[in-house]
């Protein structure tokens, strides 16, 4: 399938939908370096408080929270991203429900993207960490937020009343981490710059030796998939128009 994308011209704000604080390094920073080094301002919306992440015991949980924010905005640093917002939904119990569509809502109103990337609500079986209860749930709830509710005045009325929030239309959505993805970015230039924001996940990946070969042995299959020549690496998306 041939996914008809706007170009990066047509695109003044991007915002960034994802569970975890790690997720959007794992899913998109390579895109994401291309797309600030082009001069387009991304915002970063994680939604959950990454409590039950890390797998050190010493550290306590309420620790972890600072912690993983901290991490998340020095990840987001090496991408060019400085503007990054924690909804603190608890990790682990997420849904996608009408409290976390009025939250979504809220910032996309806020934020007025063209473009928002979130993870996919379809589980696939290939990866089974990719399709995570709160990845699912926070695609889901992002989906809902940019079809029908902020481009609806009558959705969630309190935002308009009594935030001065007027309906916004986002008008193509990038998905991450699901099925049939549509679109691939060739990321090879930026790779050490999303290794790097990865590496700032210190209390996620500070144990894994190998994420340099495992995140290349990823981004060469997603390459190969996308047609792209052999030694390059690419981020996957299924691009959807949603204006
Ligand atoms: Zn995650």
């Amino acid at each position: 399938m041939i996914a008809t994308v706007l170009e990066d011209a047509e695109v003044g704000r991007i915002l960034v939908v994802s569970a975890h604080p790690d997720d959007v390094d794992f899913g998109a920073a390579g895109t994401i370096a291309r797309w600030t080094d082009a001069g387009i301002d991304v915002v970063y919306c994680v939604v959950t408080d990454g409590a039950a992440g890390g797998d050190d015991p010493t550290v306590s949980r309420a620790d972890i929270i600072g912690l993983r924010q901290a991490e998340q905005l020095a990840a987001a640093k090496c991408v060019g991203v400085s503007d990054v917002r924690f909804l603190g939904y608890p990790d682990g119990r997420l849904e996608p429900s009408l409290d976390l569509r009025r939250d979504l809502t809220r910032v996309i109103r806020q934020v007025r993207p063209d473009r928002l990337v979130c993870q996919s609500p379809e589980r696939i079986y290939e990866r089974i960490q990719v399709s995570h209860p709160d990845h699912r749930a926070a695609g889901e709830a992002a989906l809902d937020a940019v079809y029908p509710d902020s481009r609806n005045p009558f959705a969630f009325p309190e935002l308009a009343n009594d935030e001065g929030l007027p309906a916004w239309t986002v008008r193509e959505v990038w998905i991450s981490g699901g099925p049939e993805p549509s679109h691939f970015v060739d990321i090879t230039d930026t790779f050490p710059r999303k290794v790097a924001a990865l590496r700032a996940h210190q209390s996620q990946t500070g144990h894994m030796d190998n994420l340099e070969d495992m995140l290349r042995s990823w981004l060469s299959w997603s390459a190969a998939m996308g047609g792209l020549p052999e030694g390059r690496l690419a981020e996957a998306f299924r691009v959807i128009t949603t204006g």
